[in-house]
């Protein structure tokens, strides 16, 4: 028998590729959540209504983090992340594993649960929810942790834990995933009172215990992997804050023993500096990088060499678009890297978390054959993941290769792609300057004769309630169950009661309420060409909020007026101003996924010019004051200060373009939703909106401070006197103790008072009294000015 055996190898051995055969090592560095039909988002909201119970969205949770889990595990994928599943934000689930919650929630100790995670989230009927902002340069909003010099750090959630036994109990080992100590501290605030005397970095010493026992917890359940989010590494450090890093990891080392770890970083290349940080701590076996938008990463890694027996997760397969990689290019990039790390410690992974793309493209049942075949969802990223991952351990699949060889062709030839004349209009506009003729306190004078407003003039930003109703009419008008006609009239009657309630309320510039949107890009892009759309397309923005956003193709322009017929309709119900309402081209950029085969401001000015038509058809129709968000001007801000200016040169130009060929007459504002502006506050300047109103409530007056630091500004400004996030009613005192900080610092006759933001999310029974209260409140001090 024993020859029998001889004569009948064991299967490996037959393997053609047997010379070169090796695991497939391939991650993940995290995953969307909200799931393929926003299961979560469902789950949530019916939730908080009370219309379902907590175990109900346990279980929908767990079904959730299941299929995820068996879906990468049946694509074989290697390191599986777990705990990137949240109910709400990755770094609010850090304050609770952390115990850090600030006192107001009146949190007792033991185990965090719903009641005060949701109420840090989202606020209650007493307390304010906690400040929310923008997750690096992404659409994504993480809840910001509030620290004093005397927080006290337990361990108060033990998710990372559970999700772990959870995944092992089915039978798939994961990498449980932390955000890092040292990026949790530096996106953290100093709490109110503490502001100016105390650095967040300082606190190291204090949590690191709890990670201590985190790890201890997860080793002792048998983790061999940890994976820590160490995303502030690709940031402008200081040394200062750069020791933190070799201070936690050295720290830490002990708890590490029997464990690899895993610091995964993402949004940019790593400094030079920051690089020979990490890379010579010794506790530390593998590396994670971006190399889609860290585009000298993969030169450093040549020039500064990579520590030998260590792993490198190469972030090959974009986490932040839907298009389908270009596999033969990673494969060489892959192949460039193996032979500086050496075989077995390459791992082909994601530039980041996938939970800033869509989730599966499988769900699309309506997308044009050729477009789709140009797209991958984070599902197709994880099998192009381990399609790389096979080739380069020897096993690469022909077909598939083959197939998107194909596919990155046809999108390169396809004359949907390309409009010459867009082009041509579009590179005209580089290097030359669009300003309006008249200053900005001589266009204020002008536009006051014709507006005639009270002091502290009241507005909206736009949107009102989108109720039930309304999302019926537009989604049967879509599905042709109702005609033209009734949708019209539909529409309009909604028009006509926005502007009933907002003359009752005794707002001086009204807006028509948005109700034929649904999104304020897929609006217009839709009307657009070069632009395409998805059905099930959704990326979370924060909570249960999810945007679904167009997919920028091929060249933009405009064929027809986009928004005139309401806007004129709705001018026509009303003697008070009435704002047209336009988005506006860095936002439609920044909200939307972009081609990735011509410059982010090439794309930008094709935008540009098509607002532009839009905002001289509606200054043609008799609208006086017209809106352009740039909600997300801000969020496009490259990270390091060496790519800003030419972003913000680009950007506040492409907006100028918009409206430089307006009267003098026709008031211009733009909305913000963000608040930290005191770096850039010298280019929103120089956007030359007559009006701006900007995101402040939530955020204690940050933007003031730069006025308080001496900042000329001269256009009209609304900071939000209330936050819309929350369905918390303010009250009139309240809005006036506002109103009155912000007048010590801006001179009255340039304030204006309105909401943080759109008001579609909130319901009418909370719009009426918070609106109620702020007219009041505007009323009560013009009388003292
Ligand atoms: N005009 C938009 C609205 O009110 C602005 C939304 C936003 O800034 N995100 O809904
Ligand atoms: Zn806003």
């Amino acid at each position: 028998s024993s020859l029998l055996v001889l004569s009948s190898p064991p299967p490996l051995l037959r393997d053609p590729f047997h010379h070169s055969l090796r695991k497939m090592a391939s991650h993940i560095v995290g995953y969307p959540r909200i799931g393929p039909k926003r299961e979560l988002k469902f789950a949530l909201e019916s939730f908080w209504d009370g219309k379902s119970s907590a175990d109900n969205l346990q279980k929908v949770a767990a079904d959730l983090r299941r299929s995820i889990w068996k879906q990468m595990a049946d694509a074989g994928i290697k390191y599986i992340p777990s705990n990137t599943f949240s109910c709400y934000d990755q770094m609010l689930d850090t304050t609770a594993m952390l115990g850090a919650v600030p006192q107001r929630y009146g949190w007792s100790g033991g185990e965090i649960g719903f009641d005060i995670y949701f109420s840090m989230a989202r606020g209650n009927a007493s307390v304010p929810a906690m400040e929310m902002t923008k997750w690096f340069d992404t659409n994504y909003h993480y809840i910001v942790p509030e620290l004093a010099p005397d927080s006290k750090f337990t361990y108060a959630s033990h998710k990372a834990v559970s999700e772990y036994k959870e995944a092992k109990a089915l039978g798939i080992d994961t990498v449980p995933v932390l955000i890092g100590p040292v990026t949790y501290l530096l996106l953290s605030k100093p709490a109110k009172g503490v502001e100016k005397s105390f650095a967040t970095l300082s606190l190291l010493g204090n949590v690191l215990p709890v990670y201590k026992e985190v790890i201890a917890e997860l080793k002792a359940a048998g983790a061999s992997w940890i994976q820590f989010d160490e995303p502030t590494l690709v940031m402008d450090l200081d040394a200062h804050q750069l020791e933190a890093f070799t201070k936690a990891y050295l720290e830490l080392e002990s708890s590490f023993s029997g464990l690899n770890v895993l610091v995964e970083t993402y949004f940019a290349d790593v400094p030079a500096e920051a690089y020979k940080t990490i890379t010579t701590l010794n506790g530390i076996s593998g590396f994670g990088f971006d190399l889609v938008r860290g585009t000298n990463t993969l030169d450093l890694i040549k020039s500064a060499g990579f520590p030998s027996g260590k792993y490198l997760f190469a972030g090959v397969v974009d986490g932040r678009n839907i298009w389908a990689n270009d596999l033969a290019s990673s494969l060489s990039t892959l192949n460039a890297l193996e032979a500086i790390v050496g075989k077995d410690k390459l791992v082909t992974s994601t530039s980041c978390s996938l939970m800033h793309t869509a989730v599966d493209l499988v769900n699309e049942t309506k997308l044009d054959g050729e477009i789709k075949s140009w797209l991958a969802f984070a599902a197709q990223k994880v099998v192009e993941v381990n399609a790389l991952a096979k080739a380069l351990a020897g096993h690469k699949d022909e077909a598939v290769f083959s197939a998107n060889a194909a596919a990155q062709a046809s999108r390169k030839s396809s004359p949907r792609v390309t409009n010459e004349e867009v082009q041509k209009a579009a590179a005209a506009l580089k290097g030359s300057d669009h300003r309006r003729a008249t200053d900005v306190s001589a266009r204020l004078d002008a536009q006051q004769k014709k507006l005639n407003l009270p002091i502290l003039p009241t507005t909206t930003i736009g949107s009102f309630p989108q109720t039930m109703d309304l999302r019926r009419v537009r989604r049967e008008y879509k599905a042709n169950k109702i005609s033209e006609e009734e949708y019209v009239n539909a529409i309009k009657e909604e028009i006509n009661n926005v502007v009933k309630l907002q003359e009752e309320l005794d707002i001086d510039v009204l807006v028509h309420g948005e109700p034929e949107r649904n999104d304020m890009v897929e609006y217009f892009g839709e009307q657009l060409s070069g632009f395409a759309f998805t059905v099930n397309g959704w990326v979370q923005s924060y909570g249960s909020r999810c945007v679904k956003p167009p997919i920028i193709y091929g060249d933009v322009s405009r064929p027809k007026a986009m928004t005139v017929f309401w806007s004129s309709m709705a001018q026509s119900m009303t003697s008070r101003p009435m704002k047209g309402m336009l988005t506006g081209p860095v936002t439609i950029l920044n909200w939307s996924f972009v081609r990735n085969d011509q410059p982010r401001f090439e794309t930008c000015y094709q935008i540009a010019l098509a607002i532009k038509k839009e905002v001289e058809d509606l200054e043609a129709a008799g609208i006086q004051v017209i809106q352009i968000d740039e909600a997300a001007l801000r969020e496009g801000l490259p990270l390091r200060k060496s790519g800003q200016a030419f972003y913000l040169d680009w950007a506040v130009h492409s907006f100028r373009i918009t409206n430089c060929g307006v009267k003098d007459t026709t008031q211009i504002h733009t909305h913000m939703c963000y608040s930290n502006f005191n770096d850039i506050i010298h280019s929103i300047i120089d956007m030359d909106a007559d009006v701006i109103t900007i995101e402040n409530s939530r955020s204690d007056e940050k933007l003031l401070s730069v006025f308080r630091e001496g900042v000329k500004y001269g256009a009209g400004i609304g900071p939000g006197v209330y936050d819309i996030h929350s369905p918390r009613i303010p009250s009139a005192e309240e809005i006036i103790d506002r109103i009155n900080k912000m007048l010590a610092v801006l001179e009255s006759n340039i304030l204006w008072v309105n909401p943080d933001c759109g008001l579609k999310t909130r319901k009418y029974t909370e719009v009426k009294p918070a609106l109620t209260n702020m007219v009041a409140a505007a009323k009560a001090l013009r009388k003292q000015l």
